[in-house]
């Protein structure tokens, strides 16, 4: 019987490079679990500014169009 907490891969953190990481491994069905030592979200934004590169991960992860919806382009 399958244990509750088997997985394949083990992140430790679920900043932004953990948990995208997560959603693309997840996507190509690899089985992950994020342990995250916090138990809130930090208090700040930190995602005021994204670059091309960082749009194509998030885009490939499936949320760049929620991201357009609420952020503007650079003129
Ligand atoms: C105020 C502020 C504004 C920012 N604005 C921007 C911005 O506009 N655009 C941009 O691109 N970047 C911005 N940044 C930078 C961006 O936040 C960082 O580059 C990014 O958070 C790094 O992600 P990370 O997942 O590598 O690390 P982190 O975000 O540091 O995440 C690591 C996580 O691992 C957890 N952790 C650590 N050790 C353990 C452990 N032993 N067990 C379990 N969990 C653990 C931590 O609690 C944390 O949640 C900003 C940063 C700050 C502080």
């Amino acid at each position: 019987m399958e244990r509750a907490f088997d997985c394949d891969v083990l992140i430790a953190g679920a900043g932004p490079i953990g948990v995208t990481l997560a959603v693309l491994l997840a996507k190509r069905g690899v089985k992950v679990i994020v342990a995250e030592k916090e138990a809130a979200i930090y208090p700040l934004p930190r995602a005021a500014h994204i670059d091309h590169e960082g749009m194509r991960i998030l885009q490939e992860a499936g949320a760049s169009d929620a991201i357009m919806a609420v952020g503007r382009p650079p003129t």
